[in-house]
């Protein structure tokens, strides 16, 4: 018998595999492996969710009105051109789907968000990658790599695994160099975490012109990657573009609700803001302090090298961490074999984290 056969290119896609979250055997696990907020979400925003369970039998509100109403006036932009959706994994699948199709590229960097990829092909569409310089984005590798067949440029930034980020001049610079028809993604999910003068989440790029969006998340520094909550800040033709090609009801209630709740929680997301201030460093050196070289990730993440020798490498390290029931994440995937990404954690679980590499390094000694 035949049997149904997807589109060309779909079997290419490699399925999307989040970090894990248990181990077997093991009840407390230090849990440090998808850039999950550290402190985990508002009290508010759980309260929220709690308050509206008896509603749970109404659909949202397909506009999500009260929400993008708040990240207006939150963030000084406008209402109107702000578009929801499920996580903003979601948001970057429809533009994928409404911008490019079989024949086009869409180019990204080389150690880019892996959805870029997914997303591309899951449009018929060809994923193009542009090479780093030391695992930073770079401005004229992607200018260089634009073809006549170049629909949609994905750049995260700052960017995920590698933690690093592009000035928000070399942005604009790469906006200049491309041309106008080219849809330009700043995906900055990481962005409230950024503590740079020289940073920009996008959001005069997008209100400079008619070809740029900003994706945002309410995963990291919310901690509410449970609801599958993002939101799109988009010049107003392509707010219009992305409302006809979603789902109508794309945002949950218990989403919505939690996401204004946490929103509206100005001085818990100071906490969490200053939590990683304070601590993102302190890893950064206690991890050079180890001989490990580390990316200068501006995140909630750090990005640790090890060598390629068996017994020290990523992979060992990660096992290493595994039984300690610290659960980290090997970069193989994202083409870094000798990589690996840890999470910043609660106090007590970065002190472990150290700990335990400090143990993993001595037994080279
Ligand atoms: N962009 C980047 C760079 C990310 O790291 C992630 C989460 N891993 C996302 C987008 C997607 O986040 P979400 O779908 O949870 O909003």
């Amino acid at each position: 018998m035949t049997a149904p056969t997807p589109r060309p290119g779909i079997m290419d896609i490699r399925p999307y595999v989040g970090g894990e979250s248990a181990i077997e055997g093991v009840s407390r696990i230090m849990k440090l492996s998808s850039n999950e907020g550290a402190l985990g979400p508002s009290p508010k925003a759980v309260a929220a969710l709690k308050a509206m369970a008896g509603e749970i039998h109404r659909y949202p509100d397909g506009g999500a009105t009260a929400l993008r109403k708040a990240l207006a006036a939150r963030w000084g932009i406008d209402a109107e051109r702000i578009v929801c959706g499920a996580g903003s994994d979601e948001l970057l699948g429809i533009l994928c789907r409404a911008y490019a199709g079989p024949g086009d590229e869409v180019l990204y960097s080389a150690h880019g968000f892996l959805m870029y990829a997914i997303a591309a092909k899951a449009c018929g569409a060809t994923p193009v990658t542009a090479p780093e310089t030391d695992l930073h984005a770079d401005v004229d590798n992607l200018l260089k790599a634009v073809t006549p067949k170049t629909r949609i440029v994905f750049l995260a930034n700052p960017n995920n695994p590698t933690g690093t980020y592009l000035p928000a001049e070399e942005v604009k610079r790469l906006r200049k160099g491309l041309r106008d028809d080219i849809l330009l993604v700043i995906d900055a999910a990481y962005a409230e975490f950024v503590s740079k003068n020289d940073y920009s989440a996008g959001v005069e790029l997008v209100e400079a012109g008619n070809n740029t969006v900003m994706c945002r998340t309410f995963s990291k520094i919310y901690a509410l990657g449970g609801l599958r909550l993002g939101w799109a800040y988009c010049p107003a033709d392509i707010a219009g573009v992305l409302n006809r090609v979603r789902n109508p009801f794309n945002v949950g209630s218990a989403a919505l609700e939690a996401g204004l709740a946490a929103l509206e929680d100005g001085p818990y997301m100071e906490l969490c803001r200053s939590h990683n201030d304070y601590w993102l460093p302190w890893m950064l050196s206690e991890i050079k302090g180890l001989g490990l070289p580390v990316t200068p990730s501006v995140c909630n993440f750090v990005l640790i090298q090890f060598p390629l020798t068996e017994g020290r490498n990523a992979q060992a390290a990660d096992a290493f961490l595994r039984a300690k029931g610290i659960i980290t994440r090997a970069m193989g995937g994202y083409g870094l074999p000798d990589w690996l990404r840890i999470t910043i954690g609660s106090g007590e679980e970065n002190q472990a984290v150290i700990q335990a590499l400090a143990e993993f390094t001595a037994r080279w000694k």
